[in-house]
């Protein structure tokens, strides 16, 4: 069993800020920021297509609150950043799709990756066409499991 299952049914320790039938939020221990929160379904998942598109609503809904909830609870933050890594290549460390939601105010240190401006090339009107077209038709094949309870993939 996962690492994030074993938070969820309650094996391992957390610092459980929420909890509903769908989802559980907690502290992160190498928090971005203080007050950085991780929200996980607590159907074990580890891509976010892995999840029925109600359980994934459940994870945007938790966050929702958490992320509502952190600009009044005391701690720095007065703006909210949600980052989710899907998948190796984009960063994913916990093989257990997670949404971290994290205070923001001037000064926190954190600073987001970004691709330096001089190595950003703006693609052409062709290229971002043909991109979206791309694109476009990937989401005609995978939109009819949006209408239904079944798993993107
Ligand atoms: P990611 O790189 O997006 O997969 O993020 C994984 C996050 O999980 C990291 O920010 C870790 O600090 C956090 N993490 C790992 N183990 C635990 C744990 N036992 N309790 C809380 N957070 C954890
Ligand atoms: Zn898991």
């Amino acid at each position: 069993m996962c690492i994030f299952c074993r938070i969820a049914n309650g094996e391992l320790p957390a610092s459980v800020v929420y909890e509903d039938a769908h989802t559980i939020a907690f502290l992160d221990i190498q928090p971005f920021t203080p007050g950085h929160v991780l929200v996980i379904p607590k159907q074990h998942a580890a891509s976010l297509g892995n999840l029925s598109p109600e359980e994934a609503g459940y994870v945007m809904r938790a966050s929702q609150i958490v992320a509502v909830a952190l600009k009044k609870s005391g701690l720095m933050c007065e703006g909210v950043n949600f980052w989710l890594s899907d998948g190796k290549a984009a960063g994913q460390e916990v093989d257990h799709i997670h949404m971290h939601v994290f205070p923001r105010f001037p000064g926190d240190g954190f600073t987001p990756p970004t691709v330096s401006v001089e190595k950003v090339k703006q693609p052409g009107r062709a290229q971002l066409v043909q991109q979206a077209k791309m694109i476009e038709e990937a989401i005609r094949l995978v939109s009819g499991h949006f209408s239904t309870s079944d798993r993107v993939v």
